[in-house]
């Protein structure tokens, strides 16, 4: 059994900020006003099925403040549980490199001037980043920690049809070698339990994403969101959702096949509790994670234990 600083199975985001800043760092959630291009028509309307309204940042603070003003509200959010004047500005809400480098690019910059921020994590897809906006990236990750979230979700082109990602897996690559070459390092998310994936086609993801040069991974539960296209697909034909300790097994042994210095940003999901219809047990984030390191602990489970 082998255990990280911070007493945990796996190597987590908590730890990789340490190591990195010497002390705890909190992540704010910004909404700097992108779309995605399977919302505004280029590849599709509704979005991925499963996302939510406001793109998958619900709680990200949005509208058409400035840039300082957006980081003191999202500051005030989390001021009441946390004590910390470091933060990472997570760009969380659709897609944050769509759209003109020249109008990005002082974005961001002005979100690193700001002193409180000590990096930037920028959530995007990976057709969405020209070698322009590499560029920039890459000059920009000179100034303070930068990271690229992908949403992946699955290798199978089967599933991602089915929720409409609007790319297939060449895409990501190609993009995986490009932050490569920029020197940025990469993090992927992916959804457990998406519709008609079976164990073996989650594992299949994982052992792919285990053996990429990336530096980490999200893993969320698929959940059926009261404002998502999802919602309705579920209505008319309901598809059978994950339980608790079956999530909790497959991410454990997820964990088990990730090589030992990738970073395991998040086990759980976080969204909206207001709009959450399925499955419920999915709103108790701090139960599972509970559950997960019990069941890790108890089965002599850690990460890179099973790493092929
Ligand atoms: S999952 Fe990402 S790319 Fe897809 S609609 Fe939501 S924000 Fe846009």
């Amino acid at each position: 059994m082998r255990v990280w600083p911070d007493q945990k199975p796996y190597y987590s985001a908590n730890q990789y900020y340490r190591d990195i800043f010497g002390n705890k760092i909190y992540k704010i959630s910004l909404d700097i006003g992108c779309t995605c291009p399977t919302r505004d028509g280029r590849k599709g309307v509704d979005g991925c099925t499963f996302c939510s309204e406001r793109g998958s940042g619900d709680f990200a603070i949005a509208g058409p403040m400035q840039i300082r003003g957006k980081i003191d509200s999202a500051i005030q959010m989390v001021a009441s549980k946390i004590s910390s004047d470091k933060y990472i500005a997570y760009l969380q809400s659709f897609t944050n490199t769509y759209g003109p480098v020249r109008l990005l690019v002082p974005v961001y910059e002005e979100i690193l001037a700001d002193e409180r921020v000590v990096g930037i994590s920028i959530g995007t897809r990976p057709d969405c980043l020209s070698n322009a906006m590499l560029r920039e990236l890459a000059r920009l990750s000179k100034t303070k920690p930068l990271w690229i979230e992908l949403g992946l979700q699955t290798i199978h082109q089967k599933t991602a049809d089915r929720f409409h990602r609007g790319y297939n897996l060449s895409v990501y690559e190609d993009a995986v070698t490009r932050l490569n070459q920029a020197g940025i390092p990469i993090i992927v998310h992916l959804i457990v339990g998406l519709m008609g994936e079976t164990y073996d086609d989650f594992m299949s993801t994982v052992d792919y994403i285990a053996n990429q040069p990336i530096s980490g991974i999200k893993m969320s539960m698929l959940h059926i969101l009261k404002d998502s296209p999802l919602y309705k697909e579920y209505l008319e034909n309901p598809f059978p959702l994950l339980d608790e300790a079956t999530y909790i097994k497959w991410v454990a042994e997820a964990i088990t096949r990730m090589p030992e210095n990738m970073v395991i940003h998040r086990v759980t999901g976080d969204g909206n509790q207001k709009n959450l219809i399925a499955p419920k047990w999915s709103a108790y984030k701090r139960k599972v994670l509970t559950g997960l390191i019990r069941y890790m602990t108890v089965n002599g489970l850690y990460q890179g234990l099973n790493y092929r």
